[in-house]
């Protein structure tokens, strides 16, 4: 890779050629892939971007991939972003964008993650990929695999949304459904992949997962014409996304694309948000509970906070946590205001965004892009649950016209 110099360890320092198959420092601690920014500047423009395919790949000088390694069958990436005027109004914010990355082939951010998970195994010559994941981790990584013939293990803990589960059994991976909770699941996989040594797709100790969710960054500043907006809303789990995120916008910082660094804004669940608390206390992150319906971030033991809390506190970004009914009533507001329906965790930093221009945090004069991070139609018990259920009525206009009637609709 020319424009990969190496990885680095984000703790100690210490330096690794990037092999296919790393995984985290002999210390313990998260690497880093370091790019060389020269190489990168002589070989890639604006202009040259403008002829590329529409997927995450058209970014490959930025990527931590061989020249020759192939693009991943399915389309990842260039989700779309939205001008969302009536929703920025309502909140009161200057301009308001969403970028929905619940349209990613299976619906969700994370097949940002896979697609390289999947590249970077091919160059490793694994024919099995294993992960633990709360969900979409697990069925991106099933659909992205079996698109490139590559099979699969995957660990989930037993609470997983059948959504994100049928979505794993139809794409034929071995699918553990673990009894415990997220921290035990990632453990079991983790025992598993060292005594079989299956390719490893879990989230912060395979470095070039990161990698790949940054697209998502480099695809908003795209989109944006390159004018960065003040503020960026991202759920946090993990912190791979976020930390991601922010690697995308110092990159392209780096080779001069933008001349603008938005701040971050980390946005976790009331019931579980231990990066948000080391960031409010200014004290290292200690494990807490995992009391959220939003089962994507309900993550009590962060993977990757180190990179998280670096990414949050470099950007000056702000942290706001929200309730699951809070989270719930964004989930509602962008599906009436924006046609855009997301699960639970996908529309947290929506919600937080919600609170913080509440709060008076952000306000008129402020732009901020909100992602979307999954697609409501993993989850739609809790939908339902929040949302309502329809009116249930015989076939018979009379009928329908008194329901109307006691409702009090508009119907012209
Ligand atoms: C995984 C996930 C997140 C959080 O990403 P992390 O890297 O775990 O912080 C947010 N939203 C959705 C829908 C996810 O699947
Ligand atoms: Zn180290």
């Amino acid at each position: 890779m020319r424009n990969v110099k190496y990885a680095r360890c984000v703790k100690c320092g210490r330096q690794y050629d990037a092999t296919p198959n790393l995984t985290t420092c002999a210390c313990g601690g998260i690497l880093d892939i370091v790019y060389d920014y020269d190489y990168i500047k002589a070989n890639l423009t604006k202009e040259k971007l403008k002829t590329r395919p529409h997927t995450m790949w058209r970014y490959r000088e930025l990527l931590p991939v061989e020249e020759d390694t192939p693009d991943t069958p399915l389309r990842v990436g260039w989700s779309p972003l939205y001008e969302a005027d009536r929703l920025g109004e309502l909140l009161g914010v200057k301009k308001l964008w969403l970028k929905d990355d619940g349209q990613n082939p299976t619906a969700s951010l994370k097949d940002r993650a896979s697609a390289m998970a999947v590249a970077k195994a091919k160059e490793a010559g694994a024919k099995i990929i294993a992960c633990s994941s709360t969900g979409n981790a697990a069925s991106s990584l099933a659909g992205n695999a079996a698109a490139a013939g590559l099979r699969t293990f995957i660990f989930v803990p037993e609470r997983a949304p059948k959504g994100k589960v049928a979505q794993l059994m139809t794409f034929g991976a071995n699918v553990i459904s673990v009894q415990g909770n997220y921290e035990e699941t990632f453990e079991l996989s983790k025992a598993a992949i060292d005594k079989w040594g299956w390719y490893n797709r879990n989230a912060a100790i395979n470095p070039y997962l990161s990698e790949g969710k940054k697209t998502v960054s480099l695809e908003i500043a795209e989109q944006l014409d390159w004018k960065m907006p003040d503020y960026l809303a991202i759920s946090v789990g993990d912190g791979c996304t976020i930390a991601g995120v922010w690697k995308g916008l110092k990159d392209l910082y780096a080779i001069g694309f933008i001349d603008k660094l938005p701040r971050l804004i980390s946005a976790q669940a009331e019931g579980c948000h231990p990066v948000n608390r080391a960031i409010a206390e200014n004290k290292p992150w200690e494990p807490m509970e995992e009391n959220t319906l939003a089962d994507s971030i309900a993550v009590g033991v962060p993977r990757n906070a180190d990179k998280a809390l670096a990414a949050i506190r470099e950007s000056n970004g702000v942290v706001v946590n929200v309730t699951d009914d809070e989270i719930m009533a964004a989930q509602k507001l962008l599906g009436t205001t924006c046609g855009v329906f997301g699960e639970p965790a996908g529309v947290t930093g929506t919600a937080g965004l919600k609170k913080l221009c509440e709060q008076g945090v952000i306000g008129r004069d402020d732009t901020a892009v909100s992602v979307v991070t999954g697609n409501g139609l993993k989850d739609v018990a809790n939908a339902i649950r929040f949302c309502g259920e329809p009116m249930k009525l015989p076939n018979d206009l009379d009928a329908l016209v008194a329901e109307i009637g006691r409702r009090g609709l508009k119907t012209e």
